[in-house]
């Protein structure tokens, strides 16, 4: 029963005081349009006193979970959550979630953009409709467990519309679901050279290049050598997602390229560029059938490492120099840097730790999700990959239809019982989870 006392309202919320003396309320909009929040401040002050916010919710209200984070995880969890029972706060610089397995496909065109987005206002209507919930586009930008509060910093996407704007969120129960960052393992030159593949920008970016470049190798003066460099497309990483946007890549060429840019077609090549063997985790039979499949499409597979990356070229740790024009980095995630700063137990790996019922032990109220979270070592199970399948364990357990929907996304069944665990706590029917 003590799942249950740590899921329960914290009776005993303190009001917080949000006293930050240097913030500067931009204009009397803002404070019309975030007038829910609770501030001393009067309209006409243009010197904000107070760090404006969301304070705790009183008696006569829903308690309120935050979601950090509007991925996978976070999104599969506002969707389940029952808003007659509880508001819904999401906090996420993106107001959208990514169908992630057809993003390469968008790159090329072969889907369009808007395929693969999906507004979080449709994924869970509450936050725009209902009074006590919404949808916040900011960073969560640190947690303090001990008061219940998120620190969030508005997202401009440098439009300096308004300049970033720092805001507090008292939450009942949080849920972090944060994901995972690209890892570049500090090599030099990635961040500012290379584009990955995580987001529908990045997506926008990629395809931009390509056909920049495709235009670009036409034009008369360029020289061959130019001319190829423009053309060659390089991944780094031949984990799935490079592998499969490699692929996606050597489809467009042999498809659209040589009918559309035939002037040009024998210049574009793709090169996978990978330390180890291509899909390293999978069975051997799934592997050498995407190295044959990948070589006949005609993408070059060079085993190596990455020393650096310039603008024009990278090198790899045996001195070859590869110049590229477009250069795709893939090489797996890691948590990011919130997530490692944040002072919560950590899972072998660095991820946020969490027990089987994916609470944060040691602090009330808290919950990881997705990516971003691990199993401690002390339960005793291993953490998951970000792509892995369902444990068999978990599914005795829990048997829930909704995970064979989806057995490829391991935690989305972890956050279909998260759900409904926060759903039934909160219609006083915890008996129901003596069955588990
Ligand atoms: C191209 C690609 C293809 C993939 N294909 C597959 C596949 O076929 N099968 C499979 O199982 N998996 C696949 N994956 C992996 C899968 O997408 C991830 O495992 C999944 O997205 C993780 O979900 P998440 O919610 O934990 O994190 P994410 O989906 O990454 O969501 C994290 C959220 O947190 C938000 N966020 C980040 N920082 C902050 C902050 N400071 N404050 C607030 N919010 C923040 C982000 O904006 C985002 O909304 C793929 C991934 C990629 C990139």
């Amino acid at each position: 029963m003590s799942l249950f006392k740590h899921l329960l309202r914290n009776p005993t919320a303190k009001s917080y005081s949000y006293s930050s003396p240097s913030i500067i309320m931009p204009s009397n909009l803002i404070l019309t349009c975030l007038s829910h929040f609770t501030t001393d401040a009067s309209p006409s002050t243009v010197q904000l006193t107070q760090y404006s916010g969301l304070g705790p919710t009183k008696a006569n209200e829903k308690p309120r979970v935050v979601v950090l984070g509007s991925g996978w995880a976070g999104c599969r969890l506002m969707k389940g959550i029952d808003t007659s029972l509880y508001d819904v706060v999401c906090v996420s610089p993106r107001n959208h979630m990514v169908f992630t397995p057809l993003l390469a496909s968008t790159c090329v065109g072969t889907l369009e953009f808007r395929s693969v987005a999906e507004p979080i206002a449709r994924i869970q209507p509450a936050i725009s409709r209902e009074p006590g919930s919404y949808f916040f586009l900011s960073h969560c930008a640190g947690i303090d467990t001990d008061n219940h509060v998120v620190h969030c910093e508005t997202v401009t996407d440098e439009l300096r519309t308004l300049e970033p704007w720092k805001f507090k969120i008292s939450y009942d129960k949080l849920v972090i679901a944060l994901g995972a960052e690209a890892s570049t393992f500090g090599i030099h030159g990635v961040k500012e050279n290379a584009t990955f593949l995580r987001e529908v920008h990045h997506a926008q970016e990629i395809r931009r290049k390509l056909l920049l470049n495709l235009m670009l190798s036409d034009v008369p003066g360029i020289s061959e050598e130019e001319k190829s460099r423009l053309l060659h497309c390089v991944v780094v990483g031949g984990g799935p997602t490079g592998v499969e946007f490699s692929g996606e890549l050597s489809d467009f060429i042999m498809r659209d390229v040589r009918q559309r840019y035939s002037h040009v077609k024998d210049y574009i090549h793709v090169t996978l560029i990978e330390a180890n063997e291509i899909l390293s985790s999978f069975d051997d039979r799934l592997r050498h059938y995407a190295t044959t499949q990948l070589s006949k499409s005609g993408v070059r597979l060079v085993r190596g490492i990455v020393k650096d990356v310039d603008s024009q070229k990278l090198i790899l740790n045996d001195g070859t120099e590869v110049p590229y024009g477009l250069l795709v980095w893939s090489t797996g995630v890691g948590p990011s840097t919130l997530v490692k700063s944040l002072d919560l137990p950590k899972s072998p790996g660095g991820r946020i730790g969490i027990d089987e019922w994916l609470r944060v032990p040691s602090v009330q109220d808290v919950f990881a999700v997705g990516d971003c979270s691990g199993y401690l070592e002390s339960t005793g199970k291993t953490v998951l990959p970000a792509l892995a399948q369902v444990s068999y364990e978990q599914l005795h357990l829990f048997q829930k239809p909704s995970f064979l929907l989806a057995r490829n996304w391991c935690w989305f069944f972890d956050v279909c019982s998260l759900t409904s665990i926060l759903n039934r706590l909160q219609r006083g029917k915890e008996n129901t989870f003596l069955v588990y």
